[in-house]
């Protein structure tokens, strides 16, 4: 369903193949007929392309702004934009994202289906004879394709009607006319059997209908399974594998849930500044780090914090608590010092673990947060030698 139905690479083709090249420019005679190129050594041609790639340019950049929008707010995508010199990776981003989209859904087309995407690869190993997907009724249309045993190919058998009923005796219903053919994007033949490169898109399927619906017959390109079509039963719809992926996706989904229980109202980075410690005439050593505070609540909120699991560890800056509005971050220099002989360690500094707890003054239950960080204590003799002075 994803690839035919909902993939933007078959949503902006259609926009691009059957609506720009073929509905508005004509470059293409009929939708229903995907296979034959337009010649492209006629200049009228080749001015339609330029119209169809310039209009598909504009779409391509507007898709590629949403796609950025995801990581830069709109309103503030506007604002640079005005401003592009400033904002140099942006620009760079989205017109090199809109320069893909160009190259892929212009020269690329389908192969990117068939070659590059890995959604493909990963859809054929889960596909079973129970998948449902586009299939061809070659019991009633009668074998166009056989297998040759010696060269271990698929071949085409059946070129006419005379040679469709000799190799599949009486009355098969296909009556080759390759409407199905002529109308798929991948350009493949269904009627091959399942393969990698059909979309599941249906045309084809739609195609036979015509087809076979003139002849009060039913389509002999169905969205249906090979057991379905090979034993004539119902497709088992809930079979060993679709119940094991239902438990494993509920599984996901309340660890997803739990998680979403967890939400930090408040984001804390926590950085030490370069250098390590610093002693004061006084004998109290001070570290000094970078706290990069961001408040994702919905309301404004006072913010402070405290030394959780060591009581001589203090805080020297900032004095207070500070505010913060909703949505903002803020980037806050923290002191912390000790005026106690932590460690009596001649040999090395000595990294002290330390636990800073943040939280909202306001709403202290609910909007907290612990980060782990370091509290550097100095060489016992650097130490002392720093006091003589
Ligand atoms: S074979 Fe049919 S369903 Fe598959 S891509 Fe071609 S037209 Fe679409
Ligand atoms: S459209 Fe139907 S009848 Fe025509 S070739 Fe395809 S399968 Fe046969």
């Amino acid at each position: 369903m994803w690839c035919g139905w909902s993939c933007p690479q078959t949503i902006f083709r259609v926009i691009y193949r059957d609506l720009f090249e073929t509905k508005l420019l004509g470059l293409r005679k009929r939708i229903a007929n995907k296979q034959i190129e337009p010649d492209w050594s006629k200049p009228s041609n080749q001015a339609k392309r330029v119209v169809a790639i310039l209009l598909w340019s504009i779409l391509a950049l507007v898709a590629a702004a949403d796609f950025i929008w995801y990581l830069v707010p709109p309103e503030d995508f506007f604002k640079y934009l005005q401003n592009p010199s400033e904002h140099t990776v942006m620009m760079g981003f989205w017109i090199g994202v809109a320069l893909f989209l160009i190259a892929d859904v212009v020269f690329m087309k389908e192969n990117f289906c068939i070659y590059i995407c890995p959604y493909a690869r990963v859809q054929s190993v889960m596909y079973d004879d129970d998948t449902f997907q586009t299939v061809y009724d070659y019991k009633r249309g009668g074998h166009i394709y056989k297998e040759n045993s010696e060269k271990h190919l698929i071949e085409k058998v059946v070129h006419n009607k005379k040679e469709l009923q000799e190799v599949n005796g009486d009355n098969p219903e296909c009556t080759l006319c390759e409407s199905c053919v002529k109308v798929c994007p991948t350009h493949i033949d269904i009627r091959k059997g399942m393969q990698l490169e059909c979309i599941n898109c249906l045309e084809c399927a739609d195609a036979c209908t015509k087809v076979m619906g003139a002849l009060g017959k039913e389509s002999l390109v169905r969205w249906t399974s090979y057991f379905a079509l090979d034993s004539g039963e119902k497709t088992r719809v809930f079979r060993f594998r679709v119940v094991a992926y239902i438990i494993a996706l509920s599984v996901v989904l309340v660890a997803l849930f739990w998680m979403g229980t967890k939400k930090e109202h408040m984001l804390l980075n926590i950085n030490r500044t370069s250098q390590l410690y610093k002693i004061e005439p006084n004998g109290v050593v001070e570290n000094s780090y970078v706290f990069l505070f961001q408040n994702t609540d919905i309301k404004d909120h006072k913010y402070y914090f405290k030394v959780l699991d060591n009581k001589d560890i203090t805080i020297k800056r900032p004095k207070k608590e500070f505010k913060l509005i909703a949505g903002k971050k803020v980037k806050k220099i923290v002191i912390l010092q000790t005026d106690k002989p932590l460690v009596k360690d001649s040999k090395k500094d000595t990294p002290i673990p330390v636990t800073i707890r943040a939280y909202a003054t306001d709403d202290a239950k609910k909007i907290v947060v612990d980060r782990k960080t370091v509290f550097v204590y100095p060489r016992w003799d650097v130490y002392q030698k720093h006091l003589k002075k």
